[in-house]
C-alpha cells in the first residue's frame, strides 16, 4: 500500500511521497515540508518537493506530529518532478493496483466542507464512483 492510510473510511495515497521514495534514497521517516511550483506557465514548468527527517514532538497538545525546527540538514533533500511524470507515476500505480487515482479508489471526490455539516462528496467523473482504473485504455483501443 506503500503511503497510503485510511482516514474516516476514506483511503488516501500521498503520491508525491511514494513517487519520491520509489527513487529508494530518502532515509526512514523522511517527508516533505514544503512544495512549490517552479518556472510556472512555462515549457519547464515542475513542482519542487523539499522534505527531511523532523523531529517528533513527545509532549503537549501537538504530540506525535512533526516538527521541523533543528531538524537533521543532512537529510534535506530537493525533489523536481514535470506534470507529465507525476501523470506517468499515477498511471503506473493505477496499473498495479487497478484503483483509480482521481479519486484514491473512493468512488467520490470532496467538494466541500463546512464544520456544520463536515466533508460533501460528489461521484468520481474519472472512473464513473467506480473507484476502479477507468477505461480509458479500453476506449483508445481500436475495435
Ligand atoms: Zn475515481
Amino acid at each position: 500500500m506503500g503511503e497510503g492510510m485510511i482516514t474516516e473510511g476514506r483511503k488516501f495515497f500521498d503520491f508525491n511521497l511514494m513517487m519520491i521514495k520509489s527513487l529508494g534514497s530518502v532515509p526512514d521517516g523522511w517527508e516533505i515540508f514544503k512544495w512549490e511550483v517552479l518556472n510556472h506557465d512555462t515549457a519547464h514548468e515542475c513542482i519542487q518537493f523539499v522534505g527531511g527527517v523532523g523531529r517528533k514532538i513527545t509532549r503537549g497538545k501537538r504530540k506525535g506530529r512533526t516538527t521541523w525546527r533543528g531538524m537533521d540538514q543532512s537529510k534535506k533533500m530537493i525533489f523536481a518532478f514535470t506534470h507529465d511524470q507525476i501523470r506517468e507515476y499515477k498511471r503506473k500505480w493505477e496499473a498495479e493496483t487497478g484503483m483509480c487515482s482521481s479519486c484514491h479508489g473512493n468512488g467520490t471526490r470532496a467538494i466541500g466542507w463546512s464544520a456544520v455539516d463536515g466533508t460533501r462528496y460528489r461521484p468520481c467523473e474519472n472512473c464513473d464512483a467506480s473507484g476502479l482504473i477507468p477505461a480509458i485504455i479500453a476506449k483508445d483501443q481500436p475495435q
